[in-house]
């Protein structure tokens, strides 16, 4: 159990008892279900954990230059990349770096065949299944006139020469009956190529370290993949997963002002360091809050920017909130810090570790962060 009050705030704290509780699950994938589990960085690059990471997992997919270099770096095990669209200007360091490249449309494969050919990376296409469970339109590369992956239509089978993966996403936050259905749209379109595959990659979104993920099902799938299939290796790409509930983000108020409601103002903004909070949108967990009318005591809960809406949501309370009163969001360490913003100059939160019931404070950001990050 982390103790809040020896963590500076604003800080995002990662308690590693929690990240190996992950790991442990996701080892039992790759033991059990014979796949490789392999970390987004997209939504987890806490690369002071990578160490520990790669003690568990089999390494990183990186969907940037920068995201290829920091898996080469910190994680030190097979590189997998996946973008959208490679740059010629970056694509000879990226390919120096990869064990596994995958390309989203046949004239990226063509412009960078020869390429990837001779550093000897294993080269994938992605395709588009054209199917997915995933309700909202931001988070679903299956939508309609999704540029991501290729469909059957625009497939190009004659172009397959020197392909050796097929890579799919199209989950987000879901469980082993998504990845079924879904799955089961891909071999209906894909199948006939997958036998001259020598491994597949079956994307992210996969949140198998949910208390109500159902683990079982997805070794079973992989396992009759397995057997349908024999001798081709299943990819799994997480990043959620990997940072799953194992850690917070630590928030002071630092005034409570009132128009109609109590409004307390915090030490963090929402729409800078929880950006998926208004981009979803859903509402944060608070740590020993309730929903409006339940608890005694009724906050707002706002960020320290001029947004207006800069907002957590409301939150009741069995004491009142005070000025100095620690605020802490829970299940704040995937998809966070990656995604924060120096907007309006707020004191970017800093970044630790709760290990074996010590603070260690592996990060902080100044004046300068805040600088050099403009010009
Ligand atoms: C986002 C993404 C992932 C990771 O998704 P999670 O929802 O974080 O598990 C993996 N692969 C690709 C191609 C992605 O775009």
């Amino acid at each position: 159990m982390i103790n809040y009050s020896v963590v500076p705030s604003p800080c995002y704290v990662l308690e590693e008892s929690r990240l190996i509780y992950n790991l442990e699950i996701l080892n039992k994938v790759q033991k059990e279900g014979g796949a490789k589990v392999i970390c987004a960085l997209k939504g987890f690059s806490f690369w002071k954990t990578f160490p520990l990471i790669s003690q568990y997992l089999s390494g990183a997919t990186a969907s940037s230059l920068n995201e290829t270099l920091l898996a080469s770096q910190k994680m030190k095990k097979e590189v997998h990349v996946c973008a959208p669209a490679y740059k010629a200007s970056e694509i000879g360091q990226i390919l120096s770096r990869a064990s596994h490249i995958t390309f989203n449309s046949f004239s990226q494969w063509e412009l960078f065949k020869k390429e990837t050919l001779s550093k000897k990376v294993s080269a994938g296409i992605r395709i588009n299944p054209e199917f997915s469970t995933v309700d909202v339109d931001l988070y679903n590369p299956a939508s309609r006139y999704s540029r991501l992956g290729i469909t059957i239509k625009e497939f190009k089978p004659e172009l397959l020469d020197g392909i050796e993966g097929l890579h799919f996403h199209a989950l987000c936050e879901q469980n082993a009956d998504a990845l079924e259905a879904v799955l089961e749209r891909v071999e209906a379109n894909f199948g006939k190529w997958i036998p001259r595959m020598k491994w597949m990659n079956f994307g992210g979104g996969h949140h198998i370290t949910r208390a109500d993920y159902d683990v079982q099902k997805l070794i079973g799938i992989l396992n009759k993949f397995h057997k349908k299939y024999p001798g081709i290796e299943i990819i799994l790409e997480p990043g959620e997963a990997i940072g799953w509930q194992t850690g917070e983000l630590v928030s002071t108020v630092l005034d409570i002002v009132r128009n109609e409601i109590n409004i307390a103002v915090l030490d963090v903004s929402i729409a800078a360091h929880m950006p998926d909070c208004l981009e979803m949108p859903y509402r944060p967990m608070v740590i020993g809050s309730d929903m409006l009318g339940i608890k005694k005591y009724a906050y707002r809960l706002a960020g320290n920017s001029c947004l207006a809406g800069d907002i957590a949501g409301d939150y009741s309370f069995d004491k009142p909130l005070k000025i100095g009163s620690k605020i802490i969001f829970a299940d704040m360490i995937h998809y966070t810090m990656v995604k924060t913003t120096f907007f309006n100059g707020v004191k970017h939160p800093s970044i630790g570790i709760w290990k074996g019931g010590k603070f260690s404070l592996v990060r902080e950001f100044g004046y300068e962060s805040f600088r050099d990050k403009l010009s």
